[in-house]
């Protein structure tokens, strides 16, 4: 009798841990998932007990990597549970901001910058 061999095609890595599973909806393993889906309901309530707390602070209380707060972030998924008061960079001049990818002050600029651009090559109707 033969024995049943899986389709290795159907075999992936976990993308944390890096465990050998096959390949279901998601690149991430069974455990690993359940342990983000934990983190990131931690940081969840801690943001919303905290708001404005920073990203250092946020993986101290919440015993985690700065990437994996910054990951949530990036991702939308903090903000799409309508947590948008989280202390990071600006993406241009690194001040501290808590929503959006830019500070007042570089988005200000940038809006300038587009008036002059403007008012130097006036639109005509
Ligand atoms: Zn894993
Ligand atoms: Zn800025």
């Amino acid at each position: 009798m033969a024995e049943q061999q899986s389709d290795t095609n159907n075999l992936i890595s976990c993308r944390v841990c890096g465990v050998i599973m096959v390949k279901i909806a998601k690149d991430i393993c069974p455990k690993c998932f359940k342990a983000e889906e934990e983190l990131f309901a931690k940081i969840k309530n801690f943001l919303r007990a905290n708001p404005g707390a920073s990203i250092s602070q946020v993986a101290e209380y919440c015993d985690c990597t700065e990437d994996a707060v910054h990951a949530f972030i990036k991702s939308g998924r903090l903000e799409r549970v309508g947590l948008r008061r989280i202390a990071h960079q600006c993406e241009l001049c690194n001040t501290t901001i808590y929503e959006g990818v830019m500070c007042a002050d570089c988005k200000k600029k940038l809006k300038d910058q587009v008036k002059q651009l403007r008012s130097i090559n006036p639109q005509q109707n």
